[in-house]
Formats: structure tokens, sequence, C-alpha cells
């Protein structure tokens, strides 16, 4: 059986599927509109992250000067849910490794 790809959330996938809900967010140290957008998640927190994912796209938030933090709001969309604020940073990591020589 093949992967099929959903047409409302793009997300592949075998057998049944079940979209996850969408949220809307809203970046509260934004400087444009555009930053804002919906995205599809779980929960709050996996849809803060899902938005981190996108604006982060070109290093906006690993390459700030000073500043890695952007805070955000998020709610389920069509909602009147009160807003969920979250700090969404990035972290780059570097994996070291060893082996052993004999000289
Ligand atoms: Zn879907």
């Amino acid at each position: 059986m093949s992967y099929q790809k959903c047409n409302l959330c793009h997300e592949r996938y075998k057998g049944v599927h079940l979209c996850k809900p969408e949220w809307e967010t809203e970046h509260l140290w934004g400087k444009t509109f555009e930053e804002d957008r919906t995205v599809r998640a779980h929960d709050a927190e996996g849809a803060a992250e899902r938005w981190a994912e996108f604006y982060d796209d070109d290093g906006a938030i690993r390459n700030a000067d000073g500043c890695t933090k952007e805070r955000i709001r998020v709610r389920l969309l069509g909602s009147s849910d009160p807003w969920q604020v979250f700090d969404v940073t990035a972290s780059q990591s570097i994996d070291y490794s060893a082996q052993a020589v004999t000289e």
C-alpha cells in the first residue's frame, strides 16, 4: 500500500487519515503581517513550533543578533478560545565524534 497525500494538510499518510486541527498564529514581536499564518498541529505548543519552522526557514531566529527568541500567540482557528502565548527559540546543535586510532 502506497502513501497518499492529504490535499488539505499536505501530510503523507497510509490508511486512515485525520487532519490535525488548524491554528492561527500571530507574531507578537513581528515586523510584518506576513509572519502570521495558520498551521496544522495536534496542540498549541506544536502549532508554535510549526510556526517557528516556517519563520526560521532562512535562519531568522538562529541568526538574529542578540535576540534568539520570538514571542507568538496561538489559538484554534475560528474559535474564541483565549490566546496562548509562547516564546519560541531555535538551537543549532553540533555533534562531535571521536574515533580511536593506532599510531
Ligand atoms: Zn490532512
